[in-house]
């Protein structure tokens, strides 16, 4: 920054001594050299305060007179002005006195080619180039000009208590003047340097965090996008098992019954009654499998209408009365008198309910007994599903109504299920404004508690 504004002002007086130049260059055009024109340019250009010419044999056109010392010093500048210098119309700087003189060849007069020396004007500079060009570049930092013994020409703001920072030369348009930096009290180079690095650090640091969070965030998105694939297609196979089995048994009996070699009526009946079974399986599976399809695609719609709810819960065990009674449950089922009306989608509840007593016989062992029970508890209807069979651990509670998502294979081992079953139940009882809990303990067993809102009587 130092160096940029040191060559800044350079660069401005370098241009001012061009203007001034060309502004003496159109003073000079009389034929005799008139001291009121020279006196006119001068108060127009501050940067200098004195000036004089010569034309090329030595002799003085302006000003009028000079002292004797004056007249030395200027016949010893003269003398070292080469010939050179005036064919060229050369331009320098060089040292009188204290001050800076631009020695300068201007062409244009009808006496000929004169020489200017013009002394700069310390005032005259520092008003009308330094303040300038340095205005706006004040930072934090404050921004001084010093003259060869470091007297301060120009500083932005008063020096007293500012630490010094450092120091760049001018070129040689300003020899022996130097730019200088200073720090205010209290902001030390060192103290913005470490304020600078604990910044640094805490953008890195923050920055960091951000990338790990997004990594972190990514891993899980692609975990999860793969664990997903990998239940869809554990689903389709189990879909497609779950289809297969219904399908063979009940071709198998059917064949079977066409060719009549089926022993007697008993076995003829229980043959019928395993493919009644069977296909009432099948029409479950592929409802719900419909059903979960069209819940993803969003067309699902339910018919929800007040109702009593005691019938669509015998209806619902009923349908089970024969896979139950062959399986050797003991089913209790208790609905309590007198339940009051809910909003209910009767097909869409069975299901539910279906989907639960399915769910307590396949993931029940030794011990089987079914509970079944519809109550008013508060502002809301509860039933309840329990069975006495292999339970479900605490972590897996939320787990188990995600969509496809079946517990560790070993548990579920050999027995049939998509993974849609408890998704579908979740999605029915929101659609009724209701929740599906679980309570459940590995080896003891399930409840399945469906709690739908009594709605208010109008
Ligand atoms: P599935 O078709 O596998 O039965 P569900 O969505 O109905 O799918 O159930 C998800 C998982 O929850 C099942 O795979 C099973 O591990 C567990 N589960 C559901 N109901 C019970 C229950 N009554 N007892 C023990 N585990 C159960």
């Amino acid at each position: 920054m130092a160096n940029m504004a040191a060559e800044k002002v350079e660069m401005a007086v370098l241009k001012g001594e061009e203007a001034a130049c060309a502004g003496l260059q159109l003073a000079i055009l009389d034929p005799h050299v008139a001291p009121e024109r020279i006196e006119a340019w001068k108060r127009q250009t501050p940067i200098f305060d004195r000036a004089y010419l010569f034309d090329r044999s030595g002799k003085l056109l302006y000003p009028a007179q000079v002292s004797e010392p004056e007249a030395t010093t200027l016949a010893a500048l003269r003398g070292e002005i080469a010939p050179g210098f005036w064919d060229r119309g050369g331009r320098r700087h060089v040292r009188l006195e204290e001050q800076v003189a631009l020695v300068s060849v201007i062409q244009g007069s009808p006496l000929g080619r004169l020489l200017a020396i013009l002394v700069r004007s310390e005032q005259g500079l520092r008003r009308d180039i330094i303040e300038k060009t340095l205005v706006g570049l004040e930072g934090q930092s404050v921004v001084a000009v010093l003259d060869g013994s470091d007297r301060v020409i120009y500083a932005a703001r008063p020096l007293e208590r500012s630490q010094h920072v450092l120091t760049v030369a001018f070129g040689e348009a300003l020899p022996s003047w130097r730019l200088a930096l200073y720090a205010p009290a209290g902001v030390s180079p060192r103290d913005a340097v470490r304020r600078q690095t604990v910044l640094f650090t805490a953008v890195l640091i923050l920055l960091l965090g951000v990338i790990a969070l997004g990594l972190g965030a990514s891993y899980r998105l692609v975990r999860r996008e793969s664990e997903m694939a990998r239940l869809k297609s554990d689903f389709v196979a189990n879909v497609s098992h779950d289809l297969k089995t219904p399908v063979a048994l009940i071709r198998m009996f059917g064949e079977t019954l066409e060719m009549n070699r089926v022993p007697n009526e008993a076995t003829r009946r229980e043959y019928y009654g395993v493919i009644a079974r069977e296909s009432e399986r099948l029409t479950r599976l592929i409802d719900n499998v419909l059903d979960f399809s069209r819940i993803e695609g969003g067309r699902q719609r339910y018919e929800i209408a007040r109702g009593h709810l005691e019938p669509v819960v015998h209806e619902a065990i009923e349908a089970f009365r024969y896979p139950l009674a062959q399986q050797g449950f003991k089913v209790h089922v208790e609905v309590e008198p007198d339940l009051p009306e809910v909003a209910l989608d009767t097909e869409a509840i069975k299901q539910a309910l279906a989907n639960l007593v399915d769910n307590a016989m396949k993931y029940s062992d030794a011990r089987r007994h079914i509970g079944v029970t519809a109550r008013r508890v508060g502002g809301e209807v509860r039933i309840e599903i329990s069975d006495e069979g292999i339970g479900i651990a605490a972590r897996e509670h939320a787990r188990i109504f995600e969509k496809f998502y079946r517990i560790g294979r070993s548990e579920t081992q050999g027995r049939r299920g998509s993974g849609v079953g408890l998704a579908l139940v979740k999605h029915i009882v929101e659609a009724h404004g209701g929740r599906v809990t679980v309570d459940s303990r590995p080896g003891e067993g399930s409840r399945f508690t469906i709690h739908l809102p009594v709605p208010a009587v109008p």
